[in-house]
């Protein structure tokens, strides 16, 4: 991926084969708008089922969020699952969890490079977080999924056994190559200006089409402008820093709420994001570069909590979706349009779902993986 305003990701691998921009007016069952995890998911399905498609994005494969996120698997949506079962029922909250357990599992298998299942923390940093974790302990317990307390080198928590980390623009290029194997027509730097029932509009072509999908996250309220008060778009930002010996991390760990985050990478660099709060009327924007309030936060937190000393080789933004309910979109936003995105900064998963889920729904009326997002009473 080329150097660009929004900072080199850790993840900066070679962006594999171009896709050729869209430069004439092409045919298809359905046009995927984004190719980043959630795109390219129902990419896939799309046409494990038959149905020809055209995918468009505006940059690269996984030249979103997809590409230049924390690289975090977590079972569940943004909230923690006794908020989840709170605000949701636990009905559904228990649905939506095992959802998104078993998209973890698909994940694994689909695209097993890079994809590690060493579990996940969750550290408290204050006796009141505690006391969240341990609530959260008891309803995940009396649900049947699988968590432990925590208490060890990396502070005290819980530990989420089934999570992982994996390398998500190594995904994206994976899930790319299997599309384009399946017979799908994938086209890079085709951003698209105009979207309706049956077309689809690109600087230099059309897609002419029964069914769309804008598989979107961050700026889904720009594409799609009906959504504005739904989805809102903020910026994420990270940091990387060189191999380190320094500490050694053995599971990635969510702290302070879910704000920050961290992982050590196996060759030992840290990857490292969060402090969205410190600058939170700042971060709501589509103006996906780093900052340096969010940065000095950022570092203050791998050299003074941490305790690294490593260079940072990486500084970088990206741009995700946050609904007020934590709740993805889903839905049918015009006629003949579907929209998913709004995944309130934790997409890898549920975005991927939601892509194999809509596909499947559209296609052959199988609603089984989006019905929980929809309704209330499952
Ligand atoms: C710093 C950061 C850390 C994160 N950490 C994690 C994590 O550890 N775990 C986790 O689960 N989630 C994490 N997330 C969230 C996660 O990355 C996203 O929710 C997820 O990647 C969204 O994937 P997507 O395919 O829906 O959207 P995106 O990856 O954003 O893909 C959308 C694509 O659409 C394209 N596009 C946009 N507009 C147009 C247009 N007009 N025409 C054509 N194409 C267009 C873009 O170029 C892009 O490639 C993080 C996000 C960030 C930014």
């Amino acid at each position: 991926m080329a150097l660009d305003r929004r900072g080199t990701p850790l993840w900066d691998v070679d962006s594999g084969p171009e896709r050729p921009p869209l430069t004439r007016t092409a045919r298809a069952d359905v046009c995927v708008v984004g190719l980043g995890g959630s795109g390219l998911s129902a990419v896939r399905e799309l046409r494990r089922l038959g149905a020809s498609v055209v995918g468009l994005d505006a940059g690269r494969v996984g030249w979103g969020a997809a590409g230049r996120n924390g690289g975090f698997l977590l079972a569940g949506l943004a909230p923690f699952y006794h908020d989840a079962v709170a605000s949701f029922g636990r009905a559904r909250a228990r649905a939506l969890y095992t959802l998104t357990m078993h998209e973890l599992d698909h994940i694994a298998t689909e695209t097993p490079m890079g994809v590690s299942r060493h579990g996940s923390l969750r550290i408290a940093e204050s006796d009141e977080e505690l006391a969240d974790c341990a609530e959260q302990l008891e309803v995940m317990r009396a649900d049947g999924f699988p968590v432990e307390r925590y208490d060890g080198d990396q502070g005290r928590g819980l530990f989420i056994p089934g999570d992982g980390t994996f390398h998500p623009l190594l995904r994206c290029h994976a899930l790319a190559e299997q599309c384009i194997q399946m017979g799908a027509e994938l086209h890079e730097r085709s951003c698209v200006t105009d979207v309706s029932r049956g077309r689809v509009r690109t600087e230099h072509g059309t897609v002419e089409c029964d069914l769309v999908i804008v598989a979107v996250d961050g700026r889904l309220d720009v594409i799609l402008p009906e959504l504005q008060g739904i989805v809102r778009s903020a910026r994420l930002q990270m940091i990387a820093t060189a191999p380190t010996a320094e500490v050694q991390l053995t599971h990635p760990v969510y702290a302070r709420w879910g704000y920050d985050y961290w992982q050590q990478r196996p060759d030992g660099s840290i990857a490292l994001g969060g402090a969205r709060d410190t600058a939170e009327q700042e971060e709501w924007t589509t103006d996906a570069v780093p900052t340096d309030v969010i940065q000095r936060a950022l570092e203050r937190r791998l050299r003074h909590d941490l305790g690294v000393h490593a260079p940072i080789t990486h500084r970088w933004a990206a741009t995700v979706g946050y609904t007020a309910t934590g709740l993805p979109v889903v839905g049918e936003v015009r006629p003949g349009v579907w929209a998913i995105g709004g995944y309130c900064g934790t997409g890898n998963v549920v975005g991927s779902l939601l892509g194999r889920g809509l596909a499947r729904w559209r296609i052959n009326g199988d609603d089984s993986l989006v019905r929980p997002f929809i309704h209330a009473d499952d």
